[in-house]
């Protein structure tokens, strides 16, 4: 580990009576974490969304740790931590409650390896740094604070403190170059300005025009992961309606921009809107926001016409013209085989359903499928407003739960090699969005993991494994 007094400029230094980040709004579990690493003669530093939420007086999701201590001592320190990650290796410490908390040791800055495989960018780094290297190394400068147990202060190497004040979202460092290493990055960055109602400071604005482009570099998976955690946001609508005014939309679903420009009653645009807006109206009411759901309001303007070609005349599952309409969207964005055999059971229903409506009456072999529930939460989404859809919801959630299992997902066999590598940072976010889905909702409705900015975890390599199950075979 480098020499702190290496260090070029110091950091700037938040009393802990100039800051509003308090002991009380932290996680007990994340705290006791922090009081163990200081115990024993270590950093412990509240790190990335968290501090950033906490600044901002809103409940953050997940409570991240950065320390000086490796992971193998944090193994040695805390019975319940797992270590995970290949590249970059951090420490999870789990709850019964199936809470996780994630630890990692420092990042340096140590310029990654990088390489460009197949058009897709691939790093590899597995080397720690000390705290101001750590802080450089993170996407959005908002997200580079440090909270010290030791101290109760802010510690910025990054100028994130003032941007927090004056709502802007800028890239840490150079934007070209933060986006050009991570074309992810720029998705992250519009994600949390219109979260945050923040502006985009100029030059990283400009970099999100200039490199744009790049986005099409982005490993499929992450692109996907991320579409995922915004679609279940709250802030769908916000968020896709700014990827559609910077062109990203188009660049990552071409074939749903070119609904935009058809001419029709109900219209592309319009029509995704309203979707992503049900959508957060839903997450508003609390419920809960399944990947085919959130998929199906995405492509609602290619799926609503296939839907007004049906005439109700199904009694059959009939996924095929569906099918048809979609896959060319699904190219960039690839969605995994598990998903979208799902989404294919579920839109496959639309004719039955429909039938259903008009009959007042559901077969028991529609209601006992795995995917009946699913497929009625897609229908009330996509479907136009009446009192007769509400009679036939209502009769459809008061049917007994489905008798029928899902299927395991098909295995095949393995194939050598090490499969597709990730762009960005170890695959930031996306292993942590993976791990996400695996980890309970803690009661308390804290510190519920979510992903951090390394995260080539085991929930990275059961990615690869489903990659490598799916790979070619997708959709
Ligand atoms: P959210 O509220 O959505 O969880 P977050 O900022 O906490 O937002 P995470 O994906 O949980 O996002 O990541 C945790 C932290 O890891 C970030 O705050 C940031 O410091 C860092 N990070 C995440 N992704 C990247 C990335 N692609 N490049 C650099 N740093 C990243
Ligand atoms: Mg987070």
């Amino acid at each position: 580990m480098a020499d702190e007094a290496e260090e070029v400029e110091p950091p700037r230094v938040v009393d802990r009576s100039e800051h509003e980040v308090s002991r009380r709004d932290i996680d007990p579990d994340a705290l006791k974490i922090l009081y163990r690493l200081q115990d024993k003669g270590f950093r412990g530093y509240l790190v990335g969304g968290g501090v950033r939420d906490l600044m901002l007086g809103l409940r953050p999701k997940d409570f991240d740790i950065a320390t000086d201590a490796s992971p193998r001592q944090l193994k040695r320190l805390f019975g319940n931590g797992r270590i995970i990650g290949r590249r970059f290796q951090l420490v999870h410490i789990h709850y019964p409650n199936g809470k996780i908390i994630e630890v990692a040791t420092f990042r340096s800055t140590g310029e990654s390896d990088r390489v460009e495989r197949n058009g897709e960018l691939i790093h590899r780094d597995n080397v720690f740094g000390t705290p101001s290297e750590d802080a450089l190394r993170r996407d959005l400068t908002i997200n580079g604070l440090f909270y010290d147990i030791a101290t109760f202060a802010i510690i910025d190497y990054v100028g994130g403190f003032q941007d927090l004040e004056d709502g802007l979202v800028r890239m840490v460092g150079d934007p070209v170059h933060s986006f050009r290493e991570d074309p992810v990055r720029m998705l992250r960055a519009i994600r949390h300005a219109t979260r945050l109602g923040f502006e985009i400071e100029r030059e990283t604005r400009r970099a999100l025009e200039s490199e744009r482009e790049e986005i099409l570099k982005a490993n499929e998976a992450r692109l996907l992961e991320e579409f995922y955690k915004d679609l279940a946001s709250g802030r769908s609508r916000p968020y896709f309606e700014e990827l559609d005014a910077t062109g990203f939309l188009e660049l990552l679903l071409p074939s749903l921009t070119a609904t935009f420009r058809r001419r029709g009653a109900r219209r592309g645009r319009a029509l995704l809107q309203e979707s992503l807006e049900r959508l957060d109206e839903r997450h508003a009411r609390g419920e809960e926001i399944s990947h085919v759901l959130g998929l199906a309001a995405l492509l609602s303007p290619l799926i609503v016409p296939v839907t007004e070609t049906l005439g109700g005349s199904g009694n059959e599952p009939n996924p095929e013209p569906f099918r048809e309409a979609l896959m060319p969207a699904l190219e960039r964005v690839r969605v995994y085989r598990r998903d979208a055999e799902r989404l294919w059971h579920v839109l496959g229903a639309w004719g039955r359903l429909e039938r259903a409506m008009e009959r007042e009456s559901i077969p028991k072999s529609l209601s006992r499928r795995h995917y009946f529930p699913e497929a009625l939460d897609v229908f009330e989404l996509l479907s136009e407003p009446s009192d007769e859809l509400d009679a036939f919801l209502e009769l459809g959630r008061s049917l007994p739960p489905p008798t029928e299992e899902p299927p395991e997902p098909k295995r095949r066999p393995r194939r050598g090699g090490r499969g597709r590598g990730r762009g960005g940072r170890g695959g930031e976010g996306s292993g942590g969005a993976a791990r996400a889905r695996g980890a309970a909702r803690s009661p308390a409705g804290g510190a519920e993991r979510t992903s951090s900015q390394e995260s080539d975890g085991g929930g990275g390599r059961r990615r690869r494994r489903r990659r490598r199950r799916t790979s070619g075979k997708r959709s």
